[in-house]
């Protein structure tokens, strides 16, 4: 079984993989949890390069490229083997955000990304999407200090909103995502996040 997490900046993504890896490991499962960008050492690198705020000359086409390589290499190295293994796989981030941040809000043409992807991940993908969704405004102000250099600080309310109305096309066209309102307390969204993977693994 393979999930991915996705949503914006802030929704409680990484908060969100954490608890559901813990539920899943005490209930019996043996769990792959891993990140995009990143997910490997030369991925980690390429997530350096990405996040670097001194790199602000990088064009949209060099950024997607260089989220599709660590994607390969974490596919190649990371996902598919623990998928062999039989385990489950969690990763916060996948190929949704390439669509819907390469795509929608910084306009690279979506069928040239999907391409792209699909070139990476070689039909490796997700059972399970669970998309984190709250308004701008409310991860705006959940972030502020956090004290990170995020796409959330860095770029201005309308980016986050294509971002947020990207996600939300995507979820009403592929029947694996759906969508969580990443509202209320982490235990709340937990437990609406617990209920649709026991839905998934029929437990
Ligand atoms: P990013 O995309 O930037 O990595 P994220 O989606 O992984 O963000 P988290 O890092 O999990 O989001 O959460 C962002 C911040 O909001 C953290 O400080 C976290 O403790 C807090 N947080 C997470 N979930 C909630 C919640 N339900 N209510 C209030 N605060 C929350
Ligand atoms: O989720 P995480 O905070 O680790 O992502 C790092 C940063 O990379 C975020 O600011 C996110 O908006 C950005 N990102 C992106 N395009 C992707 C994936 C992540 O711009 N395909
Ligand atoms: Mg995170």
């Amino acid at each position: 079984l393979f999930i991915s997490f996705e949503g914006l900046d802030g929704a409680g993504k990484t908060t969100q993989v954490q608890l559901l890896t813990d539920l899943l490991i005490s209930s019996g499962h043996k769990v792959t949890v891993t990140r995009e960008p990143g997910g490997t050492p030369l991925g980690d690198k390429i997530r350096t390069l990405l996040l670097d705020l001194a790199n602000s000359e990088m064009c949209a086409e060099t950024e997607a490229l260089l989220y599709a390589a660590a994607r390969a290499q974490h596919v190649a190295q990371v996902i598919a083997p623990a998928l062999a293994r039989g385990e489950i796989v969690i990763t916060d981030r996948y190929t949704d955000s390439t669509v819907v941040y390469q795509g929608a809000a910084r306009t690279l043409n979506k069928n040239q990304l999907e391409a792209l992807n699909e070139f990476a991940v070689k039909g490796v993908m997700p059972d399970l999407t669970i998309l984190l969704d709250a308004e701008v405004a409310l991860l705006q102000s959940r972030l502020a200090g956090r004290g990170e250099c995020d796409r959330i600080e860095q770029e201005d309310v309308k980016f986050h909103e294509a971002v947020r109305q990207g996600f939300l096309a995507l979820a009403a066209r592929h029947s694996r995502i759906k969508v969580v309102p990443a509202l209320g307390e982490q235990s709340d969204v937990q437990a609406a996040i617990a209920t649709v993977v026991r839905q998934f693994l029929k437990e």
